[in-house]
């Protein structure tokens, strides 16, 4: 709190002045954002920080995991995903989805630990449950120990990535398919009216790596990748 507190002070000394007009802006035109990104609670994944957005820029929803509940499972649990995702393509027609995954993510690293686990109050356990398709995922994959580090060299950002961040990875990938299950997403999807990326934030390099779908791998997002998502546009 303290910190919160000293950051008001401090944005109000620093910075109003230069936003003052931007906020006066974006209150009376409203929001305009073309993007909805999905990202983790974790309060190490700062999307205006590795983004450099500004208010205004980007919508967007913020839950543990970075989970999207399949839209099959919408009506038995927690709705505000699909609320947030309703928002942003009825009333913001926004052109992206960025899910967005993070190393070190506590979501994934609990499926690795029993104690977490236990320990676990129900809420977040029921939660999590929307992430155990992924988790099966990975184990299915390390069930065979050499087709296991294949795919990672294959598919992962690093060859040499821990076992929760690669499920952390595998996990993103399973969010993009849960979210084109939502019948305004998939319509839009169709009619390249909405482009879907999976991206995944790695906290020790502060790099940002994208999934390449024809590559099927977490390619770095530097200035030429950047350039050549711009360009892709969404008519291809
Ligand atoms: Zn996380």
């Amino acid at each position: 709190m303290k910190k919160l507190l000293k950051g008001i002070i401090d944005f109000r000394q620093r910075f109003l002045r230069r936003y003052r007009e931007k906020f006066s802006k974006l209150a009376q035109e409203g929001q305009a954002p073309d993007l909805l990104l999905v990202s983790c609670c974790d309060s190490r994944v700062a999307p205006n920080v590795f983004a450099s957005t500004n208010p205004g820029d980007v919508f967007v929803l913020r839950n543990i995991g970075n989970l999207i509940p399949p839209y099959s499972q919408v009506h038995e649990g927690d709705i505000s995903a699909a609320a947030a995702l309703d928002y942003s393509l009825l009333f913001l027609n926004v052109s992206d989805i960025v899910i967005c995954g993070h190393s070190e993510c506590g979501a994934m690293c609990s499926f690795f630990n029993a104690a977490t686990q236990d320990t676990s109050s129900l809420p977040l356990k029921e939660w999590l449950h929307y992430a155990e398709i992924s988790y099966l995922k990975f184990k299915e994959l390390k069930k065979n120990n050499v087709e296991f580090e294949k795919f990672k060299k294959s598919h992962a950002s690093q060859a040499d990535l821990s076992d929760h961040n690669l499920l952390s990875q595998l996990n993103v990938l399973q969010q993009i398919e849960n979210i084109k299950s939502y019948p305004e997403v998939k319509k839009r999807y169709i009619a390249h009216q909405l482009r879907v990326h999976a991206w995944w934030f790695d906290l020790v390099s502060g790099n940002i790596y994208y999934y390449n779908e024809n590559l099927k791998k977490f390619i770095l997002l530097d200035e030429i990748e950047a350039e050549r998502l711009l360009l892709k546009g969404l008519s291809t």
